[in-house]
């Protein structure tokens, strides 16, 4: 099928069952774009869709992220995962907005910026500025690494580098924007990982998987490996007025930026600490212990109820530190499994 065929069968395709009416779609800027396909990489649709809203609602314009506190940011984020991606969204919207707001029309401008990289750029440059740029995200990666029939992992550099040459090829110069969301869309909702919905395809007839009956086996997975454990304690302390103590964890890091609860090695390191900081522990309850897994290692987390009794402005630093009602940890950034763990308090 030659590019020009396989272009004219996508966006007729798109025409007919395409996705316009998705929340980014109904008023399109280079704002709304970049929100949501930052949000949607590693995320599905309808899990984006109220975050975006929420995201917008409070955030309208480029100008009101930048001058937002980070911490109101990763409150809004809280739940979508991969935290890194709502700072670079911060940092980024600083940076537009000291450059008078404008959003840089070119590849280069557009990846020189944090947490933009080349497909994400590719799209915003498609979608927003209407000037033909290939993209090249999870969905496309499926869709061409089984309508090439090509082996290999596709994050391996030289798959990637051929898979980018062939997205390039396809790209067409015009109805770039439309051709852009309907490549996306077919992966989203035809060509998915597990059930692809091949007899409705527009593609089909060129498709080698298909033909070479490889579906089951392209793409090609990630290949394994075995995750380290880590093993941490987490703990509640929880005061006379049953208020629970959260701090700010690092901005570099796992949750970066997120409240959470005070983390310890072993259980000894919590009683040295209530000792020299002349805290008395009333009661102490050891809860199962639980694990998240994070791409690159399992956190296995032993959670302990310290029950304190003192005046307890003085356990950690200050402006790290927060003692929270738990009725009100809603209004606060809380990594998932921490605000899993003190909603079942
Ligand atoms: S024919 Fe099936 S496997 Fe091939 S691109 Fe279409 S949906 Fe994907």
């Amino acid at each position: 099928m030659t590019p020009k065929i396989f272009q004219k069968k996508i966006l007729l395709w798109f025409d007919l069952n395409g996705r316009k009416n998705l929340p980014w779609q109904i008023e399109t800027t280079a704002y709304r774009t970049w929100l949501s396909e930052i949000m949607l990489q590693q995320t599905q649709v309808t899990t984006v869709i109220p975050y975006f809203n929420r995201f917008i609602q409070t955030f309208p314009t480029i100008k009101s992220l930048a001058e937002a506190p980070l911490d109101l940011v990763l409150q809004h984020w809280a739940g979508l995962g991969y935290y890194a991606r709502a700072r670079n969204l911060h940092k980024t919207s600083i940076i537009i907005n000291n450059n008078k707001g404008e959003f840089p029309s070119d590849l280069e401008g557009l990846m020189a910026l944090p947490g933009i990289g080349r497909s994400t750029a590719g799209a915003i440059l498609s979608i927003a500025f209407n000037k033909s740029h290939p993209i090249l995200d999870g969905n496309v990666r499926r869709v061409l690494a089984r309508y090439y029939a090509i082996s290999g992992w596709t994050g391996n550099s030289k798959i990637s580098h051929e898979l980018w040459k062939i997205s390039t090829r396809l790209t067409p110069v015009q109805r770039c924007a439309d051709y852009t969301q309907a490549m996306m869309d077919l992966g989203a909702t035809l060509c998915t990982r597990s059930k692809p919905r091949c007899d409705d395809c527009p593609i089909k007839s060129g498709c080698l998987a298909r033909i070479e009956d490889k579906i089951k086996q392209l793409p090609t997975p990630k290949p394994a490996k075995s995750l380290v454990a880590k093993n941490i304690i987490f703990v509640i302390f929880t005061d006379q007025n049953q208020k629970i103590l959260l701090e700010k964890r690092p901005t570099i890091g796992i949750w970066g930026g997120l409240w959470s609860l005070p983390e310890f090695d072993a259980m000894a390191d919590i009683e040295i600490l209530c000792k020299q900081k002349n805290i008395t522990i009333k009661a102490m309850t050891k809860l199962d212990k639980q694990r998240h897994t994070f791409s690159h290692y399992h956190l296995d987390y032993t959670p302990i109820k310290v029950e304190i009794e003192n005046p307890i402005n003085n356990v950690m630093e200050a402006n790290q530190s927060v003692w929270y009602k738990l009725d009100q940890i809603n209004s606060l950034g809380l990594a998932s499994p921490i605000k899993r763990l003190l909603q079942n308090q």
